[in-house]
């Protein structure tokens, strides 16, 4: 007999769940006694909009942002590269964007700074089951946020915190990440793994990578869509998970050119 529910990471089951309707208590603002006790010695996951959005915003490419500001540790549980914030240095590892007043880059900041105090998990991919989030309540002693009157639930929490917007924009990445290709421990091949490293996170090297390679020679594109890729970030990025889909699984996402089209 098979076991109908997913095993869920260690994370879930240490903090506490918050299935749907659940409520918790939280606000942070600069009259907390713990105000920006947070914004050190911590793991910041970054999605590839966060990686985006930071690097427009400290005014560097996609690729300097990386190299300055990010570590991509190497793990061998996990089938694709993560990315994360690089703190500063010993002892206190403060993150690069704290300051006295609080985040340095509040409308930018990454997904999980938003997040916190919740936090998300997704199942493994199991055939045929479309894996669906769960939440849960990290409920660290240090963050005294929780003792505020302010009541919320999941969903008005992520929306407040504009999650709900920002994960719509990566809606493609999650595919991805949580595709069926990866059940069983599948892995792909390290040029793969390159691919969605470049197209996910480095996206100005992506974006040469359309317009300077034979990339438009060899997949139909309306011109308007053409235009659109060259001078906007997030048609590109989310242009970038459609292909991947198809460079990655061999899923027909992209329409190849035939040789009379050339
Ligand atoms: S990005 Fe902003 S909110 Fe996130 S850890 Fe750094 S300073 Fe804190
Ligand atoms: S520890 Fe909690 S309440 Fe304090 S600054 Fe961080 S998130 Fe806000």
């Amino acid at each position: 007999m098979t076991n109908p529910t997913p095993e869920l990471p260690d994370v879930v089951k240490e903090n506490r769940p918050l299935p749907p309707g659940a409520t918790f208590r939280f606000s942070c603002h600069p009259g907390v006694s713990c105000f920006n006790r947070c914004c050190a010695d911590v793991n910041i996951l970054l999605t590839p909009l966060d990686v985006l959005t930071l690097a427009r915003r400290t005014g560097l490419s996609t690729r300097e942002f990386l190299d300055r500001h990010t570590l991509v540790p190497i793990t061998k549980e996990l089938h694709l590269p993560v990315v994360m914030l690089k703190m500063g240095p010993e002892p206190e590892k403060r993150c690069p964007f704290s300051t006295p007043e609080g985040c340095g880059v509040y409308a930018d900041r990454p997904w999980a700074c938003r997040m916190y105090p919740v936090g998300m998990a997704i199942p493994p991919a199991r055939a045929g089951v479309e894996p669906e989030p769960v939440y849960f309540l990290f409920e660290d002693d240090f963050c005294h946020g929780r003792s505020e009157p302010r009541e919320w639930t999941v969903a008005s929490w992520r929306e407040d915190q504009g999650v709900v917007a920002r994960e719509t924009i990566e809606e493609g990445f999650r595919e991805i990440v949580s595709h069926p290709y990866f059940i069983g421990g599948r892995t792909l091949d390290p040029k793969r793994i390159e691919m969605f490293f470049m197209a996910c996170y480095d996206l100005d090297s992506f974006r040469d990578f359309v317009f300077e390679s034979s990339f438009l020679k060899r997949f139909v594109l309306e011109p308007a869509e053409v235009e659109r890729l060259r001078s906007d970030d997030v048609a590109l990025l989310t242009f970038a998970f459609r292909w991947l889909r198809f460079a990655l699984f061999g899923e027909p996402t992209m329409s190849v050119r035939t040789d009379t089209q050339r």
